[in-house]
């Protein structure tokens, strides 16, 4: 009697912790649907491994995505496996009843975000719908903010990125595009010189230098102009909500830890 008691209750155990698993083999909506993972999923799969992982170059064949938990209901976990690098993590809810995804330290895969890649410095030209352009003497959008500083100052990375590219582009001068996730790309334009070794592809992390100041391009002096886009919209940096790392609350820090070792243990 007490055995098969304990047998329903193990069962009931596992069924808690269903897995089903995504294989790799032609791309993640593809291998999801046959996996039968629900579209949601694979958003929130996009949405929160896309800071760690660029899904058109870094997803390969044999890659997997492990997502534990009942179906239909928030996952519990999902985790990566690829042939470099395991990411894993686990449904937490904050404070204010929000599922958010921690890794195993109890932190957001996305970063925060420095409001300026320059440090002292002052905004010579804001964010604005109409500006008389200083050189073409016309009436167009400003969708970025020009800082004002000596040449060579120093620019950095307002958050961990990928470099998109850096070259040198007609009006903008020597410009680096960075990608943050996938809904964040940063530009830092006319600039006098890139960061050694900087080319892309190359992961940067927030404050790393990139490039230094200039007046490369359509500029009539050394400034940074700074643009900040959201899903390829230019939004202003002044105001523009930023991401902001989060951590599990300090007392429920442990309780997080060993659930997300069971979770691993379990597969
Ligand atoms: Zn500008």
């Amino acid at each position: 009697m007490h055995k098969f008691l304990f047998i329903i209750l193990l069962f009931i155990g596992n069924a808690h912790a269903l897995e089903r698993t995504i294989h790799i083999t032609q791309s993640l909506n593809y291998d999801a649907r046959k996996a039968n993972i629900s579209q949601k999923t694979v958003h929130n799969i996009v949405r929160i491994f896309s800071w760690k992982i660029d899904f058109n170059k870094d997803l390969k064949k044999g890659d997997r995505f492990i997502v534990v938990g009942n179906k239909g209901a928030s996952p519990s976990a999902i985790i990566y496996i690829g042939a470099k690098k395991r990411i894993a993590v686990f449904a937490y809810t904050d404070k204010r009843g929000r599922i958010g995804y921690y890794d195993s330290s109890g932190k957001t895969l996305y970063p925060s975000f420095a409001k300026s890649p320059l440090k002292y410095s002052r905004i010579s030209s804001k964010f604005q719908k109409k500006r008389l352009h200083p050189i073409l003497k016309t009436w167009r959008p400003h969708r970025a903010v020009d800082y004002a500083a000596k040449q060579g100052t120093v620019v950095r990375a307002v958050a961990n990125g990928i470099i998109k590219h850096n070259k040198y582009m007609g009006a903008l001068g020597n410009v680096v595009y960075i990608k943050h996730g996938s809904n964040y790309t940063t530009v830092y334009a006319h600039l006098s010189k890139f960061a050694r070794g900087l080319r892309p592809s190359s992961k940067v992390k927030k404050g790393q230098i990139i490039g230094f100041v200039g007046s490369t391009g359509r500029s009539t002096g050394p400034h940074l102009h700074y643009e900040l886009r959201y899903k390829g919209i230019r939004r202003n940096p002044l105001t523009w909500q930023l991401p902001r790392q989060k951590r599990v609350a300090k007392y429920d820090l442990k309780r997080f830890q060993k659930r997300a070792k069971a979770i691993l243990r379990s597969l």
